[in-house]
């Protein structure tokens, strides 16, 4: 099989990637991989491993989705795509929604009809639980309204629309995932577990938004992958589906993990001013990629997290310089 994973670069498509090609992942065996990645300010060359590494394995193509012409050169001969490209940061999108409507909207459409011209097979979408909004209580099914908030979780609503078009108009093999927040190596420093875990492991307070009672699911990226790998396999076109994963913690309740982890005292947490819009739960109800697909976490949240503060530990000069917040 070939693939092509667009956003192959960033966190958690190099974490893909590199799964793919170590053979950690069902049905991975000999996979041959294509990265797509612009490589703006969060893709980086040195989250994959070398092509020489894996040879007649790995191709790494620099450009972007939005470009119509290099898809048709390059999408041709895949079987496949996985398509992470988006622009990802909420707190970016308040300031330059734009650049989060071009790339994830007109990418993912630019994308779908390459697709469509090259004939490629099979298409997955890689979407976030942030399109359904907030709730206080309950969880969401594949089925709740889309109820986007921010201008990043209302960019990938319409990428999800872009791609559900597809299916329904033009028959294409497409399915979409919804999953809650990941953590992991290689994230990242604007996002909260790598930005908060940096800045402690440097003695530095870190920034709790409000009074941090906002709930998130968390998920290892490792989980997010192999959930993936089932949905290319075995999902069914047109078809959702959430990958939550059932860990929920308030941000002061990470912001603890942390700083334990981390070896930091509680006065290094400062509260600010609230995110704009800021979403105060998230939950998703995964019970379809659980029995369709037979999928389930296999990482701990505690396990996960100190695995991951240790990674930050030992890996200085990743973060560290011009990409330290
Ligand atoms: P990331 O920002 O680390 O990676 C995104 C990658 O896409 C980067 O390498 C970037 O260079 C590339 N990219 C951006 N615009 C592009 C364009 N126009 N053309 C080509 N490449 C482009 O983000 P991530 O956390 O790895 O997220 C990957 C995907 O997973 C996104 O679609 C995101 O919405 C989704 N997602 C993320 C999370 C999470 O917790 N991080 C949770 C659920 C879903």
């Amino acid at each position: 099989m070939r693939v092509l994973v667009t956003g192959g670069a960033g966190f958690i498509g190099s974490a893909y990637v590199r799964a793919l090609l170590e053979g950690t992942l069902p049905g991975s065996e000999g996979v041959r991989v294509t990265v797509l990645d612009a490589f703006g300010y969060a893709g980086r060359r040195d989250n994959l491993p070398a092509a020489a590494e894996h040879p007649d394995r790995l191709e790494v193509v620099a450009g972007d989705v939005c470009d119509g012409a290099l898809l048709a050169e390059v999408l041709p001969g895949h079987d496949a795509v996985v398509h992470f490209a988006a622009e990802s940061h909420v707190d970016r999108s308040l300031h330059d929604p734009a650049a989060f409507v071009r790339s994830n909207v007109l990418g993912t459409q630019t994308l779908v009809d390459a697709c469509r011209a090259a004939g490629t097979g099979r298409f997955v979408h890689v979407s976030t639980d942030e399109v359904y909004g907030s709730t206080d209580e309950g969880r969401w099914t594949e089925d709740s309204p889309l109820l986007p908030n921010s201008p990043y979780a209302a960019s990938k609503a319409a990428s999800d629309l872009v791609v559900r078009a597809a299916v329904r108009t033009h028959g294409l093999d497409a399915s979409t995932t919804r999953c809650s927040n990941n953590y992991g190596p290689r994230q990242h420093v604007e996002k909260l577990v790598p930005h908060f875990t940096t800045r402690l492991l440097q003695g530095r307070t870190v920034p709790v938004y409000g009074d941090g009672g906002n709930v998130r699911e968390w998920l290892h990226v490792s989980d997010h992958c192999r959930a993936l790998q089932l949905v290319l396999l075995g999902g069914r076109a047109g078809r959702v589906y959430n990958v939550g994963g059932g860990q929920e913690a308030t941000n002061l309740d990470l912001t603890g993990r942390l700083l334990d982890l981390c070896g930091a005292g509680p006065h290094l947490v400062r509260h600010v001013a609230d995110r704009l819009g800021h979403d105060r739960r998230y939950a998703l109800d995964d019970r379809r990629i659980r029995t369709e697909l037979g999928w389930e976490p296999l990482v701990d949240f505690a396990t996960g997290l100190a695995d991951v503060v240790a990674w930050y530990r030992e890996h200085t000069a990743w973060w560290a310089g011009p990409a330290a917040a």
